[in-house]
């Protein structure tokens, strides 16, 4: 076990101990309800986990911001809540309405808007620090349900489907490759996905900011390209994954009565792993309403694709 493992190992066990509340929900996880609906090549997840309502059904929008104390701000905190420090500016916490064992939040130390400008070379260092887990980001249009203050969250290795499914390469097509970096995407994943590896992380640094400035040219009247992350650094090899995004919530999420499926998605969510907070919800989820929510979500752009391989070749990243 590396130092970091076994310092996390006891800091989950302490938080336990002290934190009923947190006691609670991570007991909870060995009870959820659990089932998967498969795709050609890979399958969905469906967790029905309650305690996540606090998410799904979390209002936004600015007013209902400015009305709530920020619950990632250290003075707001539960009593019960430690600090690790692991990365400087980052405080890595456990988060009491876990999706699955080991589910860290790890919020800036200051107030700051989520934004991912500047700080993927931070997410990259969390990467090579938490060597067993996958870190994600939430934009702030794409069920962050703190967008007014910066923070990534970090998930044990493998339990969401993603990185299994891309491993086995059968999904993935290439887009660019050059010394320091490859570029694939996976055009039969129901939603969109474009893989970034290197060795050095740097070179997904500068091919992140890359395409994140085309997919801001696209989406001009957002505060941040519409997207979630998820990365992970494997044997000395980093993996970013970018979900392009075109929609927060799917059309059925404001549906009224019966209609209605509260399914609010994030990084979670794209990387496989769907979570309802709603047992009625539960017998909704069909292969049908995936790929609707996908299609609806998700944003598919070839023209895009083939853009950010022409600025890839022109900068010879
Ligand atoms: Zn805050």
């Amino acid at each position: 076990m590396s130092v970091i493992a076994s310092q996390l190992a006891s800091f989950w066990r302490s938080q336990n101990e002290q934190w009923p509340f947190l006691r609670e929900h991570v007991k909870a996880l060995d009870q959820l309800e659990l089932s998967s609906i498969p795709f050609p090549g890979f399958s969905i997840r469906v967790q029905f986990n309650p305690a996540r309502i606090i998410s799904s059904g979390a209002k936004i929008d600015k007013a209902s911001l400015e009305k709530r104390p920020c619950f990632l701000c250290v003075s707001n905190r539960p009593a019960e809540q430690e600090i690790l420090e692991l990365l400087p500016g980052y405080d890595v916490l456990c988060n009491p309405f876990p999706i699955f064992h080991g589910h860290l939040t790890i919020p800036s130390k200051s107030h700051q808007l989520q934004s991912i400008q500047g700080k993927m070379g931070d997410m990259l260092r969390l990467c090579e620090l938490l060597s067993d887990y996958e870190l994600f980001y939430n934009g702030p249009e794409c069920g962050a349900s703190a967008p007014d203050h910066f923070h990534f969250q970090a998930a044990p290795s493998k339990v969401m489907p993603l990185f299994g499914d891309l491993d086995q390469r059968t999904l993935v097509r290439l887009l660019y490759t050059s010394k320091a970096l490859t570029v694939s995407y996976a055009p039969h994943y129901l939603r969109s996905a474009i893989l970034l590896e290197a060795r050095d992380p740097q070179s997904i640094v500068e091919a992140f900011e890359l395409y994140y400035d085309l997919q801001a040219r696209l989406q001009p009247t957002h505060v941040e390209p519409m997207f979630n992350l998820l990365a992970r650094n494997q044997s000395g090899l980093y993996s970013l994954v970018i979900f392009p995004r075109k929609a927060h919530r799917p059309s059925f999420y404001y549906e009224t009565e019966e209609k209605q499926i509260l399914l609010s998605p994030g990084a979670v969510d794209m990387g496989g792993l769907l979570v309802i907070s709603r047992r009625e919800d539960l017998s909704k989820i069909t292969s049908e309403v995936v790929r609707r929510m996908f299609d609806e979500i998700s944003l598919h752009d070839l023209s895009l694709l083939h853009a950010y391989r022409e600025l890839l070749l022109r900068e010879n990243r």
